[in-house]
């Protein structure tokens, strides 16, 4: 069984050698450092140690916290003049701190508006991230990465095919939240909605995650409120009992996409570990804390996980519960790392699926299907940029 380290902290090598099989553990090799960038960016100070570094500067602490406003809020603070503030106090923060530690590698809209970004990090390394337009004109949701590439190994996804390189620091993970905002806003819309759903998985960097959700739900900062954030995890039971216990007002998703153990772990290979029944156990103890639905996550595969009877055990496992489905329309990305090339399940099998989770009074939904028309799954569009393939548009965020 997992522990956290003495200082309460995960390590993503200890929590893995607890529930992955050996094959996948290589992938953490030389990962784990943080980026270096030349200055430290904004974006991974709050405003308690902004403060302090004014003071040592000689300036009004309380300066700290309408510098990181105007910064969340799209105001580039360290390269334009800013209305009340000491112009020696504007010269140092440009001098000594960056705006920045991440630039727009590759850029793809869809016709529907999606947009992903590649943003690359301060040491090179690159993150996906997603911009989706909402059903309302002037609304968009965001889906995020939590660590550059992936050791979770699901055997559909494209992000892991390149393994796990590192975690991200709150202050990256802040910069996606913060280009997507300007995303958005170049469109007229409001990024309304956050979701940990891209590159990687989020509990395997849980203070990082939580660091950057609570500065995103600030209403000083990010300003998006606890209900508008979800977190998703393809069912890192201790992660689930940490985040149920840091208490916060957010959402939970967990990627089941199977309603078997044995079906579950030919997908993921965690799911040799980890049976379904102590996921759902760990969820329900979050649900029940915080009062509101879990997500189930479930894509569907043609012929592996999209049957009636599959549809059947996911509506026995899921019955007593009043957790929301959500079903996903799988974007092929070639042959996955055990050399299947899946495929989406055809509308006629996915209707049928929902129909026999809808007879039992389960509440499910299928998840629209973004930018068909571009790199649209997770991890595609980092894989194509690195593999040398042409990149949409380049240059500073
Ligand atoms: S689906 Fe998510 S958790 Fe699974 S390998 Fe891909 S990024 Fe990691």
């Amino acid at each position: 069984m997992f522990r956290p380290n003495p200082a309460g902290a995960f390590s993503v090598r200890a929590l893995l050698g607890s529930i992955m099989p050996s094959g996948v553990m290589p992938h953490l090799e030389a990962t784990v450092a943080a980026s270096t960038p030349s200055l430290p960016a904004l974006a991974d100070l709050d405003p308690a140690t902004l403060a302090r570094q004014f003071a040592a500067w000689g300036c009004k602490p309380s300066h700290a916290a309408r510098v990181l406003r105007a910064f969340y809020s799209g105001n580039e603070i360290v390269s334009s003049p800013a209305r009340g503030l000491p112009q020696e106090l504007l010269t140092r923060l440009r001098t000594e701190f960056s705006p920045s530690s991440a630039t727009l590698a590759a850029r793809q809209v869809a016709a529907d508006g999606t947009t992903k970004l590649l943003l690359r990090l301060g040491d090179g390394r690159t993150v996906e991230s997603v911009l989706m337009p909402d059903f309302r004109a002037d609304r968009a949701a965001g889906c995020i990465s939590s660590q550059v590439g992936c050791a979770m190994g699901c055997d559909f996804c494209a992000t892991t095919k390149t393994g796990f390189e590192r975690n991200l620091t709150a202050g990256e993970i802040v910069e996606q939240f913060l280009a997507l905002r300007r995303e958005a806003s170049a469109v007229g819309r409001k990024l309304q909605t956050v979701v940990f759903m891209g590159m990687g998985e989020p509990l395997l960097n849980l203070d990082a995650v939580l660091t950057a959700v609570r500065r995103l739900a600030d209403n000083a900062l990010g300003g998006l409120g606890w209900r508008q954030i979800t977190v998703s995890t393809v069912g890192i039971v201790p992660g689930i009992e940490a985040l149920t216990a840091a208490g916060l007002n957010i959402h939970l998703a967990v990627s089941l996409h199977a309603p078997d153990d044995a079906t579950r772990a030919r997908l993921l290979p965690m799911g040799k570990r980890i049976p379904i029944a102590d996921i759902l156990a760990a969820a329900d103890r979050f649900q029940a804390r915080r009062g509101r639905p879990v997500t189930i996550q479930y894509c569907l595969l043609a012929g592996v996980n999209d049957s009636q009877e599959h549809a059947r055990l996911l509506a026995e496992l899921l019955g007593s519960r009043r957790m929301h489905i959500n079903l996903l329309r799988y974007n092929p990305t070639g042959l996955s790392l055990r050399g299947v090339a899946y495929e989406p399940s055809s509308d006629a099998t996915a209707e049928a699926f929902a129909a026999v989770l809808r007879e039992r009074k389960l509440v499910a939904h299928f998840r629209r299907s973004r930018g068909p028309d571009i790199d649209a799954a997770c991890g595609q569009l980092r894989r194509r940029t690195s593999s040398g393939a042409r990149a949409a548009v380049g240059g500073d965020l």
